[in-house]
């Protein structure tokens, strides 16, 4: 067995509460282009900020042009073998939650139950009413959208419809920050998967953890700022890499 994957398998055991932190990296491997990478969607569309979607129904039109385009990677998407992997740890009691940057809702599709997975970013897979915040699937509202148009309006209190994301502009959802917090504080191995942590606050949460007493581990395909502080750094496939340590 690979020396890398060995020293994961032996850190995974000796841990008795860990969290898995994941970002783009991780869902690439399902076909999902990473918006932020070099191949990203964001390099071509720019993308539409939240003040953008509240003040203008045209940029709404063009936001859920897009959701419901056939072009739509996430939709499509299927978890892949990394989450699955995560999905067992989490099943056997290993891992207590899994943060996620991302917002393909892949994580839920595997078998982790919602109450463990933190998403930061929120989700695309549903929508949610502005006001009231009353939920919405987005299946009805695609089929609504492509027949005649309608842009998604709540039928409780006529608030704006969006998807469940975070979107630029909006800020950080307040009780999914709390609860990252205090579960990068209680674990024991905090294991980054697929993010290249450049983004803040949420790559301050394996500093908070490291800080804290964790091992810190990190498995993504390129080098990032905090490999240095790292137990353990895996620059190799996500998936193959999880699965092979649990195997
Ligand atoms: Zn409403």
């Amino acid at each position: 067995m690979d020396a890398e994957i060995k020293a994961l398998r032996e850190t995974l055991q000796r841990s008795k509460r860990a969290v898995v932190f994941t970002g783009a990296g991780i869902s690439t491997e399902s076909g999902i282009p990473d918006f932020r990478g070099p191949q990203g969607l964001w390099k071509t569309v720019s993308p539409i900020d939240f003040s953008e979607f509240i003040g203008s129904e045209e940029r709404r039109r063009e936001r859920w042009t897009r959701q419901f385009s056939s072009e739509n990677t996430m939709a499509k998407a299927e978890p892949n073998s990394g989450h699955l992997t995560v999905a067992q740890l989490v099943k056997a009691g290993k891992v207590s939650h899994v943060i996620t940057q991302n917002v393909d809702g892949l994580h839920q599709r595997s078998g982790v139950p919602d109450e463990q997975v933190i998403e930061l970013h929120g989700n695309s897979q549903y929508a949610k009413c502005l006001e009231c915040e009353k939920r919405f699937e987005l299946a009805p509202l695609k089929d609504k959208f492509l027949s005649d148009g309608t842009i998604p309006m709540c039928d409780d209190c006529g608030g704006i419809v969006k998807t469940a994301t975070i979107s630029f502009g909006q800020s950080m959802p307040v009780a999914a920050m709390q609860m990252a917090e205090q579960a990068s504080l209680d674990c024991d191995l905090f294991v980054v998967v697929g993010s290249s942590l450049v983004v803040y606050p949420a790559a301050g949460f394996p500093v908070m953890a490291k800080e804290n007493g964790a091992d810190l581990v990190i498995i993504n395909n390129e080098k990032t700022d905090l490999d240095r502080l790292c137990d353990l750094v895996i620059h190799q496939q996500i998936g193959s890499t999880l699965s092979a340590a649990i195997d």
